[in-house]
């Protein structure tokens, strides 16, 4: 690598932006929960992306709403219903947190959903990343959102020889903060892109770097220009777990 190739950390997070909005413009894939703004379709959409492949989610996603349209009617169906309408989809835990936090939001926010991160995070079975994600993707708030896709393109981007536990992941928190743009629609956009990057391109199995938008911006695709697969890298998760 040259090392003249990679500028100092902030050009060099401009220019992985620009390139990697440009591109999602183009390539992102068309998602139900991407046409939403809607903040209780967009939490019912990242609770289920835990743990689940996109093209699993996206059918439970419509019947789970059609069932229960708004957080109220969740709030008011008996456990049972809710467990039917998750039955396949896995990890039940998170239908159990999804339907303890509708009756909490009712009970104790009126039936809206907080739009603070801080307090969203106080409810059930929502994390930092759930959050994030869902004050950035119904809000369009200027938030980071950083799951295992998400870690593992920053770690390859910006940081590569990071190391993991605490001070590694406050550092992958940091610089997606300083990534997203404060203007709504492109802190969506940002986020959205950041994701899809994990998920299509720069992957826990192979990084395919020379097909990669922003391989000019990236400190991994600049040393291995031809890619790297999961023998050489360093990272395995794939799905919006916790880091
Ligand atoms: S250039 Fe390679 S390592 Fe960097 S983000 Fe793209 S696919 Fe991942």
């Amino acid at each position: 690598m040259n090392p003249k190739s990679i500028p100092d950390p902030k050009s060099q997070r401009l220019r992985f932006k620009r390139r990697l909005v440009k591109w999602f413009r183009q390539h992102g894939r068309d998602l139900p929960w991407r046409q939403t703004r809607d903040p209780y379709q967009v939490l019912v959409s990242e609770i289920m992306l835990q743990q689940t492949q996109v093209i699993r989610v996206e059918g439970y996603w419509h019947r789970f709403l059609k069932r229960f349209p708004t957080l109220p009617d969740l709030a008011a169906a008996r456990p049972s219903r809710v467990r039917e309408a998750w039955a396949g989809l896995g990890y039940y835990r998170r239908a159990a947190n999804l339907h303890a936090l509708a009756r909490t939001v009712v009970t104790d926010h009126d039936g809206e959903l907080p739009q603070d991160p801080a307090t969203l995070r106080a409810l059930p079975g929502v994390g930092r990343y759930t959050a994030g994600a869902v004050a950035s993707f119904a809000w369009e708030a200027a938030e980071p959102a950083v799951d295992t896709n998400v870690a593992r393109v920053l770690r390859r981007a910006f940081h590569p020889k990071l190391p993991s536990g605490a001070a590694g992941e406050k550092l992958l928190w940091a610089t997606a903060k300083a990534l997203v743009p404060r203007r709504g629609p492109s802190a969506w956009a940002t986020n959205q892109a950041l994701m899809e990057l994990g998920a299509l391109i720069c992957t826990a199995r192979v990084a395919r770097c020379g097909a990669c938008p922003v391989q000019n911006a990236c400190i991994t695709g600049l040393a291995h220009p031809a890619g790297i697969s999961r023998s050489n890298s360093t990272t395995r998760s794939r799905s919006r777990g916790k880091l």
